[in-house]
Order: C-alpha cells, then structure tokens, then sequence
C-alpha cells in the first residue's frame, strides 16, 4: 500500500520566475527546466533555441496525424477566409458533413449517429452524465479508481485520482469502484477469472449503495492519466451486462482512445467487443483544435431534445473543418494501420528493454497509447518514481519527450502523433536504453 507521491514538480515560486514575463505563473509544468515550444512539425518540436524532440506525448495525445499538418492547416485558413464563427442554433455545412462522417466511424449496427459537438473531454463527459441521468430517470452513476474523466463538475467528480482532486463538496450520487488494473489491482492477469472478479465488485457496489438502479457507467478503453492501464479481459463485456441490468447507459470516454490510436479498431471500445451507448471524444478529434463530441443513439437523444442543449463554441466552423480534415487525412494516409506498425515494433523494444532493466515493471497498451510502469520490486510493486523522473527528464536531455503518470508517478506514457515512423521507434528506444542505463 504505497502512498501516492506528493506534487514535486517546480514550486509556485520558481515557476512565478521562468514565466514572469508571461505572467502565467498558474500554468502546469512537468519540467524542473521547462522548454519553451515554438514550432511544431509532424512528429517533431522545436524550442526557441532551434533544438529538436521527437514528441513522443503529442499534447496530451491530441496531435493526432501531426503537428502543423498541411490538409489541416489548409482546411483551418480556408473556413478562417469564409466564416470563423456562428452558433449551432444555424445550420452549417461543415458541422454537418463533419457530424456526419463522424458518425459513419462507429459500426453501423450500434446505431451511434446522433453528434452533440462541445469544447472540450470535461465538457462531453458532463454532457453525457445529464444525457443518461435525463433518459434514465436515475441519478447514481458509476466510473473506475484511477479514471480520469475531466476537471469540470461532473467530469471531475467522475475522475477518480487523488491528485485532480480539490477538497470541495462533489461527487454526489457518483460512485468509484475497484479499477480492473490486472497489473497492480488484487486479481492479475493470469487469472483468467479477474474480469468476472472485478465486474463482480460493481454489482455489488450498486446493490450495496444504490437504490439498485443506476443511471449509468463510464470508463475509458485504455485509462490515460491513470497510467496506461488496460482493464482486465472480460471486464468490460460483463461491467456493460450489469448496468444495463440495472437500467443505466455505458459510456465509453475515448478522449485519448479514438481515432485509430489503438491501432486495431479506430474505437478503443471495440477492442472489448461492446457497444457503448453514448461515446464522448476530445483531443485527437481536431489535431488540437478546441473541439469534442458526444455521440449517442436517435433514442436516446430524443430526450435531449425536450430541452435545450446549447453552448456558444460547441461546433465551431473553423475546428469542425480541422475535425473534417483529420479524418481524412487518417484514412488517405492510412494513420490507423501505422499506429499498429509502429506501436508494435515500440511495444516489442519496450518488452527488450524489460528483459534488461529490472526497473521495469511493466509494458502495455495498444498501438500508439503505451506505457511502461517503473518499480522498484517485482513482487511489492513499490513505485519507482524518482526513477521515473530521471528517465524522463534525461530522455529530454537526448531530445525525447515523452509523458508521465499513474497514480504514483512512476508510469511512463508514449503516445506520439500517429505519424511516427519506424526510424523515430528506433530513435526513441535508444534513448529509453541510455536513460535507462543512466539510473
Ligand atoms: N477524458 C480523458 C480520458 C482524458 O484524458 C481527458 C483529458 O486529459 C479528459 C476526459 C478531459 O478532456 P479535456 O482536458 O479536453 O477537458
């Protein structure tokens, strides 16, 4: 039982006095020596001394075919010259071709086809809370320990890491249950009964503390901040059993899952083969721009539709026109396969690197959304995150960012733009070797 580590990163005062002259000081940071970024190309950035790094963490996993990609910088300044901005209470073509072949990437038979557009993952997720608890009459909604699912109201109460957490009245009627993490949770991998175990757990959650109705349940196919943490097999399948037994919707938050970056399904969820009935999605959707999405069934919207659901900058022209390019550009430039490729050829040098340094615990994830979890012994899982830290931090001195997180900080995330190629999961790896042997 290892206590999560305290923020460690630079103090409010030293980060006061690199930003002075931005007058930004509230910013967050992960760097003791943060780099200022200003030019950003493919999977490359730059900083204002001409240094280049390989971005192997693409913002937060949300450069998702590149930075500064020409068919999306295109589509940007093209809708700029025509009309940057209206409301969705017009039509508008771009919205509605995008909402469109939006839609068209979920499999025909989930009948996922109606798209709400938003600002951002905290927003969608809201958003999808008030859809389930309007359509199901119930209010008790459940997510996962170390599920991150955005920083506003009920995105933030469904978020479930102590460090996003303020000490301020939240989470009514929202409920956390035992995360199905087959690594660090009670029931591992090789048992091959853990799923039914964990799915167990939320049945009796709800029966416990529910008034045995629940209005929904939220994960995410692969959890991001949490680690990179895969739910264990059958989990999920058993999990979506439950809640609709108890009259809820399941939501599946690909926020950082979709768009191809699995590599094997564009949607994270259907590694799991289910059908969620809402899906939310943020970052990758628009290579950055401020753009997100809930997708839900015609049923279930009608509900939506006896109120009014607006908000001013939920589909703006100029991020659905980068939202429309981003799908092109995944399927001319065949994004979803090169994930596939290049993650595997990452994962089996990450498993390499295993087999050389005992530090690592852990590798998982799919295609391009991997981590590695450091500890300190294989059998007490002790954290290694000041190991952690140095790895990261002397990666960056060989011109490799990448990510970092888990609940104790002492998990490494790769998730570069999905355009990474076969020469730079080459590069990165030896790097990661040297940073390695560096401890
Ligand atoms: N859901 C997941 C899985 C996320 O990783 C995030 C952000 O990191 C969110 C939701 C919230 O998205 P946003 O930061 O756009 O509000």
């Amino acid at each position: 039982d290892y206590k999560p580590p305290k923020y460690t990163g630079p103090s409010f005062e030293e980060t006061m006095q690199t930003r002075k002259e931005y007058l930004t000081p509230a910013l967050l940071t992960y760097y003791k020596n943060p780099i200022m970024i200003v030019d950003g190309k493919q999977q490359y950035l730059f900083d204002h001394e001409g240094n280049r790094y390989l971005d192997m963490f693409a913002g937060i996993v949300t450069v998702s075919v590149g930075h500064c990609h020409p068919t999306v910088t295109k589509a940007a300044i093209d809708q700029m010259n025509r009309l940057q901005h209206t409301t969705t209470i017009y039509l508008h073509p771009v919205i509605g071709e995008f909402g469109k072949k939006l839609a068209e990437t979920f499999p025909k038979e989930s009948n996922l086809k109606v798209v709400y557009f938003v600002n951002s993952g905290s927003e969608a997720n809201d958003l999808a809370v008030m859809m389930a608890r309007a359509y199901t009459g119930n209010f008790d909604f459940i997510s996962l320990r170390n599920g991150y699912h955005g920083a506003s109201g009920n995105s933030a109460s469904l978020t479930a890491l102590h460090t996003w957490k303020y000490p301020v009245p939240s989470d009514f009627g929202i409920k956390h249950t035992l995360n199905p993490d087959p690594y660090r949770g009670p029931f591992k991998s090789s048992d091959p009964e853990a799923g039914k175990k964990y799915a167990w757990h939320l049945k009796n959650l709800i029966e416990h503390s529910s008034p045995g109705a629940v209005a929904g349940f939220i994960a995410e196919s692969i959890q991001g901040i949490g680690g990179t943490v895969e739910l264990a097999d059958g989990f999920l399948k058993e999990a979506y059993d439950i809640i609709r037994a108890h009259g809820g919707l399941c939501i599946a938050d690909e926020v950082q899952t979709g768009f191809g970056r699995t590599g094997t399904n564009f949607w994270g969820f259907q590694n799991y083969g289910v059908t969620p009935d809402i899906v939310t999605m943020a970052k990758g959707i628009g290579n950055g721009a401020p753009l997100a999405a809930v997708v839900t069934t015609p049923e279930i919207a009608k509900t939506l539709s006896k109120r009014i659901h607006f908000n001013t900058y939920g589909g703006n022209p100029v991020s659905c026109a980068m939202g429309s390019a981003v799908l092109d550009v995944i399927r001319d430039e065949k994004i979803q396969q090169n994930a596939h490729d290049v993650g595997s050829i990452i994962k089996d040098g990450l498993n390499d690197l295993k087999k050389k340094y005992k530090v690592i615990g852990d590798v998982r994830g799919h295609g391009l959304m991997l981590g590695v979890e450091l500890v300190r012994d294989h059998e007490t899982l002790e954290p290694a995150n000041t190991e952690t830290a140095h790895v990261f931090e002397k990666a960056k001195e060989m011109g490799v960012l990448v990510g970092k997180g888990g609940l104790y900080g002492n998990c490494l995330r790769i998730k570069p733009p999905m355009c990474v190629t076969k020469e730079d999961a080459k590069f990165f790896l030896d790097v990661m070797d040297r940073s390695l042997a560096s401890l």
